[in-house]
């Protein structure tokens, strides 16, 4: 069953925003994080997981690129600070990507499910989403780690182009639009986003290596962590997630149960 993509108004606005169409379930509330490096495919993933069985992307990174179109005089020092950090490719500070989480909890809680993409990306934000989870009783399904050779990786991130509109994400030679600089979903301008060019690519890949890949091992302790491999087409990449997740859950570690939104 295909479900309708919602806006995800209320993770990427904040505030009392509200999703136009809240997910829907489709086999029970499903809660995973998705990490990876960057360029691996961990957003077409969770675009993909979303769509064939539910819950939300939840991306920190659309968070500050939404920002990104506030009038300056609108954006708080801290959101001033973290679009700097983008910028330049390094990571935003662990304070203020926190305090838009905490403001988001309610999307943490929905009984749809959530797909958390690029957070947390160091080991104090892994702990402290721990925490949250752990207050409101919400426990993880798993954690997906998307692996992929580094030469693959820049040359995939020279090739994206994201549409400024519906954020989705296409490549020049292996998953072009249908009309160049356009976006087949939303008709949206396609462009290539700051932090994905050579200069920012560099610091990202090194931000991923010192603060990034250490996660693992701290999901792999909690016996969270399914290693995925990301190379091959969108689909077959979906399908071995798919399989590694159904051997997982069968296997019947942390469950979650539906918590009221
Ligand atoms: P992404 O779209 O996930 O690749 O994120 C783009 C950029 O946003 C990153 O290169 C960081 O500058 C910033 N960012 C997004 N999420 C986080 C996070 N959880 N921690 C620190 N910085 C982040």
């Amino acid at each position: 069953m295909t479900i309708p993509m919602n806006d995800r108004a209320a993770w990427v606005k904040g505030g009392l925003a509200q999703c136009s169409h809240p997910p829907v379930p489709v086999r029970g509330p499903r809660r995973l994080i998705l990490l990876g490096a960057p360029g691996a495919g961990k957003g077409t993933q969770a675009e993909m997981l979303s769509r064939g069985g539910g819950g939300c992307q939840l991306s920190t990174g659309d968070i500050f690129r939404a920002s990104k179109s506030l009038v300056t005089a609108d954006q708080s020092p801290a959101v001033r600070g973290a679009l700097e950090a983008m910028a330049r490719g390094d990571l935003v500070s662990d304070e203020t990507v926190l305090e838009m989480v905490r403001e988001r909890m309610r999307c943490l809680r929905c009984n749809g499910g959530i797909l958390l993409d690029g957070f947390p990306r160091t080991v104090a934000q892994a702990a402290a989403l721990g925490q949250l989870l752990e207050e409101e009783n919400i426990k993880l399904d798993a954690v997906l780690s998307y692996e992929m050779p580094l030469e693959i990786i820049v040359d995939r991130l020279g090739g994206r182009r994201t549409c400024e509109s519906c954020k989705a994400v296409f490549h020049v030679e292996t998953k072009p639009p249908l009309v160049a600089g356009v976006c087949d979903r939303c008709g949206g301008n396609l462009r290539q986003r700051q932090d994905d060019a050579p200069e920012a690519v560099s610091i990202r890949m090194a931000a991923y290596k010192e603060s990034t890949a250490p996660l693992a091992e701290f999901y792999e302790m909690q016996g969270l962590l399914l290693s995925i491999s990301a190379v091959g087409t969108p689909e077959e990449v979906y399908q071995r997630t798919l399989d590694a997740l159904d051997r997982h859950l069968a296997e019947g570690p942390a469950h979650s149960e539906a918590v009221p939104d």
